[in-house]
């Protein structure tokens, strides 16, 4: 898999059999299932790892080894011990890890979980009503939990820190929703926010938003470097912006290069790169995606 937001990279699949997840999405990939708090047929570690090896050996340019499965990985019986042997053998690659955060707030989770490279957790929604009806979670699961529980992770976390939110037309594209979201995301402080839409057939009949909606919302989120991923944003916007128009911006929004280029008119391209060349734009990459930002 050739993931341009974090490097290439070699996904090892927890739940090859079947979906075992303790949500169920109304946007998913997969096929909609009862959500379940185990994985099915988890595979064995000394297997796992034997198949990294052989894929390590055979595709030297990995750069990113990707923990995930058919559901969520957090519900893999022996992780612990399983990134403890990625560890071993990972030879420098980065190891990551999709979660939807929902064990997030279990200290045996999050002792594993601080060994990773890096940490990208799905946070969808902050009211429980918008979790409950967008991400059908198991009963027993709190979005007040999953909250606290990303908190304290990003305290004894050392490396990088990924939140993913997926908007859902009608459901959670709400301006309310989303300020509550940001000042979650502002108290968390994560390293990236990543904010994307339906692009797949999803599980259930419902719809994603546009680009400008996904601009507009991700605009709540300040001090953050937010980048938005969606198949429409190949479309141009055009913002007229002049020289300190764009400075503040990018004071309270780090764009990526992709951003600029589908919101900028041409003349604010043309300053936004004058301003880089005079230093007062700084560039920085998150992961493998770069940000421009006034520091
Ligand atoms: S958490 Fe991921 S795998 Fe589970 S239902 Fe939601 S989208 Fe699907």
């Amino acid at each position: 898999m050739n993931s341009r937001r974090f490097g290439l990279s070699l996904g090892i699949d927890l739940s090859p059999k079947e979906k075992s997840c303790n949500f169920d999405c109304l946007y998913c990939e997969l096929e909609p299932a009862k959500p379940t708090d185990r994985i099915g047929h988890p595979p064995k570690v000394s297997d796992v790892v034997h198949q990294v090896k052989k894929a390590l050996k055979k595709f030297p340019d990995i750069e990113v080894i990707t923990i995930t499965a058919n559901g969520e990985p957090t519900l893999y019986p022996h992780l612990d011990e399983l990134i403890d042997e990625l560890l071993r053998i990972k030879d420098g690659k980065k190891l990551l890890i999709l979660s939807n955060a929902s064990r997030i707030h279990e200290k045996k989770i999050q002792h594993a979980l601080k060994k990773l490279d890096i940490v990208k957790l799905s946070l969808d929604c902050i009211t429980p009503r918008c979790f409950k009806r967008l991400d059908r979670p198991l009963k027993t699961i709190h979005i007040e939990t999953i909250i606290e529980g990303i908190k304290a992770f990003r305290k004894i976390h050392k490396g990088l820190l990924v939140i993913e939110t997926l908007v859902v037309k009608g459901i959670n594209d709400k301006e309310e929703e989303f300020e509550k979201l940001a000042k979650v995301l502002e108290e968390i402080k994560p390293d990236r926010v990543d904010i994307g839409t339906i692009d797949r057939p999803p599980a259930y009949k419902v719809k994603p938003v546009n680009y400008e909606r996904l601009f507009a919302l991700a605009s709540h989120i300040k001090n953050l470097p937010v980048s938005i991923v969606s198949r429409n944003s190949d479309k141009k916007h055009y913002v007229d912006l002049d020289e300190n128009e764009i400075l503040q911006l990018l004071t309270h929004r780090p764009l990526t290069i992709h951003d600029i280029n589908a919101l900028f008119s041409s003349n604010s391209i043309h300053l936004f790169h004058q301003l880089l060349q005079k230093n007062l734009i700084k560039k920085y990459t998150i992961g493998n995606i770069t940000f421009y930002g006034v520091k």
